[in-house]
């Protein structure tokens, strides 16, 4: 009989995985972390992830009932696997299969933003949102969204790639995905550096350090300097048109924003966004950074041990 009190939770990330064992009501133990960034051999990061649930499991000493993986998208539910992320150098991760079969137990998979958004309905006191909207602001910018307690997948698992809502034509910067004018390519960790380099030569401004990471933009303008400071002004006027967008797309309730730029700077990134539908909540993540690996563990309890999910 597989333990219905622990799971085994797996974040993996562009950079890190992180695993650790999960409890009922989200106590986390055995964490393990391990940078991923530069391995391009598909088979060695799902060996990499069996021995950390091993070690995880082993340093608790618990028994597992299933493991629930948030990854980076995008993933092919069908076969269990991570497809050609843009992040990651490593073509097709099959995860759901091995993992299943090294440990005989049930594993479920889920988008990172959908991970982050279960774990926010779950765990971070937003369980009575009727449409709660998780939007991340980090290397990416996406969103997972949880309708009355269900996870909005899509076809293929991939609903909710906000990033690439088009926000802009006067700049029309590139963005990741080959298209133009997307959000992410102007206000993630990695789109906003280089709007600020094609926004200082469209202004014809100079500028002592033009390579400045998005932090070090945020942090000049929150200590007042001149061009910073109007540069992010632009920012939040184009994370305004973003949000309308979302607020159009889904109706929601309560949107629950994270990633590191959103956890520090969310006062000056989004700019004033009301217009054609209510408003919802506004409000930063309180789980510090956990919610996808606890939404995965949540998702893991929910939809595996006690079959409540019709979606797998
Ligand atoms: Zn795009």
């Amino acid at each position: 009989m597989a333990s219905t009190e622990f799971c085994c939770a797996v974040d993996l990330g562009a950079t890190n995985v992180r695993c650790a064992v999960l409890g009922r009501n989200g106590e986390i133990s055995g964490f393990q972390r391990l940078e991923v960034s530069g391995i391009e051999n598909a088979s060695c990061i799902t060996a990499k992830i069996v021995d950390m649930i091993e070690s995880a499991v082993e340093e608790t000493g618990v028994d597992i009932g299933a493991v629930g993986i948030s990854t980076a998208g995008p993933v092919d539910l069908a076969h269990g696997s991570v497809v050609n992320s843009p992040n990651m150098q490593a073509g097709e991760i099959f995860l759901r299969d091995p993992i299943a079969e090294a440990f005989g137990v049930p594993v479920c998979m889920l988008t990172d933003c959908k991970a982050g958004a279960y774990g926010e309905y779950v765990f971070g006191g937003h369980g009575d949102a009727s449409t709660l909207v998780y939007l991340t602001m980090s290397t990416g910018i996406g969103s997972g969204v949880i309708s009355k307690g269900e996870i909005l997948q899509g076809a293929d698992g991939n609903a909710g790639e906000v990033g690439h809502f088009v926000v802009d034509t006067k700049y029309n910067m590139p963005c990741g995905c080959g298209g133009f004018g997307h959000w992410e390519a102007y206000a993630s960790g990695s789109g906003m550096p280089r709007f600020f380099a094609e926004w200082l030569r469209q202004q014809g401004a100079e500028f002592e350090k033009p390579l400045l990471t998005s932090g070090q933009i945020l942090f000049a303008a929150r200590q007042g300097e001149t061009l910073c400071s109007k540069f992010i002004s632009e920012v939040a006027e184009i994370n305004a048109r973003g949000m309308h967008s979302l607020v159009c797309a889904y109706n929601p309730d309560c949107v629950v924003l994270d990633g590191p730029l959103a956890r520090e700077y969310a006062d000056l990134l989004i700019g004033d966004f009301g217009g054609y539908l209510r408003m919802p909540e506004v409000c930063v993540t309180e789980l510090d950074g956990n919610a996808p690996l606890l939404g995965a563990g949540a998702y893991a309890f929910s939809s595996i041990l006690e079959g409540n999910c019709r979606a797998l």
